[in-house]
């Protein structure tokens, strides 16, 4: 039987969710682990295999898929796979609670899969325009990324409300101090 609860947070591209996760994951009382996901994403520099990601080939991939490796997995991109592992999802729970850096699709489909389990936490930019500017400032993508990445921001947020808690990310260190404090409030329910 798992012990630990989930902790799932989405997110459009650019939002600081990534931000938060690493500073929940930092703070030693939550006992948090972070899920690696699969993706069929090409690694960008800095990033390494088995800590950021597992890297996959698109054949790797379908044969995950084929042989129910994954909890859930979205095409989040034109031909760009991510997925959540079930056997390492569940190998952490056993002893910690598990945080989930997913898109927003994915984030739906796990809360449902984990129910009261799990909680849902939608970040929020501020406003679409002040993502983009976060997308083009943080330097890692095309520019056929960032326009792609933005017109999937305007679906993505009209979900937000589909989630147990949003979080405004306007200002780094509130949201930060809010994301601790929802966490760590669900942890000890
Ligand atoms: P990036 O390419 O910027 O690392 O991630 C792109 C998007 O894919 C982000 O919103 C990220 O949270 C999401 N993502 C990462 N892992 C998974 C996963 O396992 N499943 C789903 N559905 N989305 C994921």
């Amino acid at each position: 039987m798992s012990k630990g609860k989930c902790i799932i947070f989405s997110a459009p591209s650019g939002s600081g969710k990534t931000t938060l996760v690493k500073h929940l994951l930092d703070q030693n009382d939550l006992n948090l682990a972070f899920s690696i996901s699969a993706t069929t994403r090409k690694k960008r520099e800095g990033e390494t295999e088995g800590v950021d990601y597992l890297f996959k080939t698109i054949l790797e991939f379908q044969n995950l898929i084929t042989n129910k490796e994954l909890l859930e997995f979205e095409e989040v991109y034109e031909n760009v796979f991510y997925g959540t592992l079930k056997r390492e999802a569940e190998e952490l729970l056993k002893t910690r609670n598990v945080i989930f850096d997913i898109d927003v699709h994915g984030g739906l489909k796990l809360k449902q899969y984990f129910k009261s389990k799990a909680i849902s936490v939608f970040v929020k930019p501020p406003s679409v325009d002040e993502l983009q500017r976060r997308l083009i400032s943080r330097n890692k993508d095309t520019i056929e990324s960032i326009q792609t990445r933005v017109l999937k921001a305007h679906k993505e947020i009209s979900k937000g409300t589909d989630f147990d808690k949003i979080i405004v990310n306007d200002n780094l260190d509130t949201a930060r101090l809010k994301a601790f404090n929802v966490v760590k409030k669900f942890i000890l329910q």
